[in-house]
């Protein structure tokens, strides 16, 4: 007979409201989810016979039907300053990176979202790829469980909320556009958020993303976190080029969402990225353009409050592309800044690791993997339009 044994839910998969909706269907009070929920999100327990203060015919029942699972780890690296990077098996070939970034006084945890990327922007290697398929919620929370308690044990701090903390803040900044698989996203992120798992607070958590117009909208109402937008680029020209999506999305509706954005956020500034690509994006006039955009071009002409961070292009060879120069970079951001716009440069860290934006590509990945993928994409665009990156959207 088939149909009688039923693939065991993973509770990875629930954001705490679902996993209160899971304990009722066992005929278990909400009081029940929560202990369940700290065990698997606060002690890291994968197993129901460690959650000793679950009633143990309880514990029975989980164990014929749910589990805890996170991806397997399929290599984990250290770099010499620290940077800590693990790649992990989503299944079929693919591989998605998460890096732990340790800094003084905070640890920042960047996690992947979809295996691949439909919007394949021009400088980025996850885009070059191709698309390959969302990550569920398990996979997307799984990355934090997996690396919160990993780090824990690697310095031999207890487990449970009286253990230190390794990961203070997190960032949707590995691969893949997180508003292309909005519903997984947000499951994920209100875990992170809950008091009964990681506790992070909203300003801590941070979601970029290339400017998926109507989900900012819909995260907002959701679950506004800190956002982030790559923006690359100083007109639409240039971005068309550089980000397709613009093409679907151009600035004046970006700039748009982000002001209606702020109403909601956690913080009074959107961060913008910029990822520094010599002789394409880094003259002085590109600056000035990005000054005027971001002091006239919210809606009305009003200014868009925001901070710069530029990012040093990380060279792969199928880009073509070059990191700008030092000298140019500092150029760069001094117009910025005597514009009165907060500017940063980001750090490069995890270099030897491979670790840094934009490098992560799953190396285990055979050339005739992305080749496949590469077909698939030509056949969804064949299908749906040439703008892939819509299908996901609709469907979530
Ligand atoms: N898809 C989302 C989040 C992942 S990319 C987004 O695009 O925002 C995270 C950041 O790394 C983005 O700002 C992206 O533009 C940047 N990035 C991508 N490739 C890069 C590269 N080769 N060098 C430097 N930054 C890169
Ligand atoms: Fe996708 Fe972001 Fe890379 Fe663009 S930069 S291809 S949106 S992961």
């Amino acid at each position: 007979m088939t149909g009688l044994m039923t693939a065991p839910v993973n509770l990875l998969d629930f954001d705490p409201a679902q996993l209160v909706a899971y304990c009722d269907s066992l005929g278990e009070k909400p009081f029940r989810a929560k202990q369940l929920q700290r065990w698997i999100h606060q002690f890291g327990a994968s197993q129901f016979d460690q959650m000793t203060d679950l009633a143990k015919s309880l514990r029975e029942k989980l164990a014929t039907r749910a589990v805890v699972v996170a991806p397997s780890v399929i290599s984990d690296h250290t770099s010499t300053d620290g940077t800590r990077k693990w790649l992990l098996d989503v299944g079929q070939g693919n591989a998605v990176e998460t890096v732990f970034i340790p800094e003084e006084n905070r640890g920042t945890l960047c996690i992947s979202t979809q295996a691949g990327c439909a919007v394949n922007c021009r400088f980025c290697s996850t885009g070059k790829q191709g698309f390959s398929r969302n990550l569920t919620v398990a996979e997307i929370i799984g990355q934090l469980w997996m690396a919160e308690f990993e780090l824990r044990r690697t310095k031999g701090i207890e487990p449970g909320p009286k253990g230190e903390r390794q990961i203070t803040n997190v960032v949707m900044m590995g691969m893949g556009e997180p508003l292309l698989n909005f519903e997984p996203t947000v499951t994920a992120l209100k875990m992170m958020l809950d008091d009964n798992a990681y506790g992070l607070s909203r300003r801590r958590v941070t979601l970029s993303t290339s400017g998926v117009v109507p989900m900012i909208d819909r995260l907002a109402q959701e679950c506004p976190v800190a956002l982030a937008v790559s923006l690359h680029a100083s007109n639409d020209a240039l971005r068309d080029d550089l980000v397709p999506l613009n093409r679907k999305h151009p600035l004046r509706a970006l700039m748009a969402a982000c002001v209606r954005y702020l109403d909601y956020a956690p913080r009074d500034f959107v961060t913008f990225e910029y990822c520094m690509l010599d002789g394409v994006n880094d003259t002085d006039e590109h600056a000035r353009e990005l000054v005027a955009l971001v002091q006239h071009g919210g809606p009305g002409g009003m200014a868009v409050p925001c901070k710069f961070n530029l990012i040093p292009f990380n060279p792969f060879p199928e880009s073509g592309l070059l990191r700008s120069k030092n000298p140019r970079i500092k150029a760069f951001s001094q117009i910025l800044f005597d514009a009165g716009i907060v500017t940063t440069v980001r750090k490069t860290r995890g270099d030897d690791i491979d670790a840094a934006c934009g490098q992560l590509a799953g190396e285990v990945q055979d050339r005739t993997n992305v080749q496949e993928r590469m077909q698939k994409m030509a056949g969804y665009k064949k299908k749906f339009g040439d703008d892939f990156g819509r299908i996901v959207e609709i469907s979530t």
